[in-house]
């Protein structure tokens, strides 16, 4: 046997490598506490469901044990989520240095919250109504790690994001082609409910009103408009991580009252024959509104959008919902057309998919990175979320989020993609090594991106 074979250590297993990872002061125990801190430390909540398993097997012990528990407990406990427990003590989940990201989110969100211009929407009195000062922030990854400030808890009806997901749903149900056979994909370059089809007859993308009425007509076809809604729902409530949508009666029957532009939208395309054969037109539109009606917080739409940035899986519960090309579709469909009439400057701005409702919520995806959801009822003259355009015009200045961020743009702002320390060692790591080597070249790359080449690493070697 050659004698390397027998000094190579066995391979620890993962459990106890975190385990002395995390027993910091080698006492052979590492406490609930320093578990739960180290989580939340990584943005990743404790509470949240993917971690349910190993929270109830550590609850399951009696309380002095849970302050101290051993590598055997703790193996057992932590194997359920052994794969999350290991990106997080790595430093491996999606935006690894995740407080220091929610830190400058927060100083955003406070920069944003003087800013009281725009009014509610007036179309009717429950958004008329609606408290104008409201304002929250959530934020999942889709590595599940959250984040959320202000007002993210309380219920406002989703109105236009759930053009997204009724989009979604139509894909799935009938296929990209025959979607788009009753519906185009161009941004209309008008506003989102004037009376107009494009040249073959169609709605121009189902980002707009008469768009989404045609998707909705496509969704669930063939059961009683119940149980078409109740369906919906219910996978609002998978993208929401499982937990309860409600319903607006209230906003519902408002919709419905004032919904004349709507309606003569639907005739249109009736007249046109636009719709798919055998439509029903006031099941369609009363479908249209229940689902404009749907009830949501800040923190579930941030859920929905999470599930849309990791393809179609939700963050935290892991189940699919939707194929990656439904959601591809979606997200294409949002960059060009989510922000009603503003959508080509915001493209042009921000860069990122995002949708935006009349209730003052913006959804904004960055893809297989993160959801975003911004709620504040004041609107601009376009219709959008006046802090939700001016927290996302400020997030792409601090952040390099914008997909056309170039390398030499991306020098400027944070990468939240990279931790700032095993950025900045790496640099003097390779600057040592190549100057070490003899690498002149590879100094010179290094030097021209700003390497410190008098910069010591942990030793002090320069
Ligand atoms: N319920 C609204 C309508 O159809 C949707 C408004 C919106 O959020 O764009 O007029």
């Amino acid at each position: 046997m050659p004698l390397t074979a027998t000094l190579t250590p066995p391979k620890k297993e993962e459990e106890t490598l975190l385990f002395r990872a995390l027993d910091t002061d080698h006492d052979g125990r590492v406490s609930r506490q320093t578990i739960e801190q180290v989580l939340k430390v990584s943005g990743v909540d404790p509470r949240q469901s993917q971690l349910a398993e190993t929270f109830d097997l550590i609850d399951a012990l009696p309380e002095e044990q849970q302050s101290q528990l051993d590598l055997e407990t703790f193996s057992r406990c932590i194997k359920p989520n052994i794969s999350l427990f290991t990106r997080v003590v790595k430093g491996e989940l999606v935006i690894p240095d995740f407080h220091i990201f929610g830190r400058e989110i927060g100083q955003i969100f406070q920069d944003c919250l003087s800013d009281t211009s725009g009014a509610n929407a007036g179309y009717i009195p429950e958004l008329r109504n609606a408290a104008s000062e409201r304002f929250g922030i959530s934020i999942f990854t889709v590595d599940g790690q959250q984040y959320h400030r202000g007002d993210c808890d309380e219920a406002f009806s989703a109105q236009s994001t759930t053009k997204t997901i009724n989009y979604c749903l139509a894909v799935e149900q009938n296929g990209l082609d025959l979607v788009h056979r009753h519906v185009g994909r161009e941004p209309s370059g008008r506003v989102f409910n004037e009376l107009t089809l494009n040249d073959a007859g169609l709605p121009h993308n189902p980002m707009i009103n008469a768009g989404a009425m045609m998707t909705c007509s496509l969704v669930n076809r063939g059961l009683a408009v119940d149980e078409r809604f109740e369906r919906i729902r219910q996978v609002w409530q998978e993208l929401a991580s499982d937990t309860e949508v409600g319903f607006d009666e209230a906003v519902c029957r408002s919709e419905s009252a004032t919904a004349h532009r709507n309606w003569a939208l639907a005739h249109y395309m009736m007249e046109k024959n636009a719709f798919p054969e055998n439509t029903d037109l006031s099941e369609t539109l009363d479908l249209y509104f229940r689902t404009c009606s749907l009830s949501v917080t800040c923190r579930q739409m941030a859920m929905l959008a999470g599930s849309l940035a990791a393809g179609g899986v939700n963050p935290i519960t892991n189940h699919r919902i939707f194929s990656s090309l439904t959601v591809q579709a979606c997200l294409s469909l949002m960059s060009s057309c989510g922000m009603y009439d503003y959508s080509g400057e915001w493209a042009f701005r921000v860069g990122l998919p995002a949708k935006s409702g009349v209730s003052g919520a913006v959804i904004i995806v960055v893809p297989n990175v993160m959801g975003i959801c911004i709620w504040s009822p004041r609107l601009d003259a376009c219709g959008n979320s006046v802090r939700g355009i001016r927290f996302a015009k400020a997030m792409v200045d601090r952040f390099s989020l914008h997909a056309f961020d170039s390398i030499d743009l991306r020098t400027n702002k944070i990468n939240p993609l990279v931790s700032r320390i095993q950025a900045e060692s790496q640099e003097k790591a390779t600057l040592i090594e190549a100057a070490s080597n003899g690498d002149l070249m590879a100094v010179q790359h290094l030097l021209s991106i700003g390497a410190d080449p008098s910069a010591g690493d942990y030793d002090g070697r320069t």
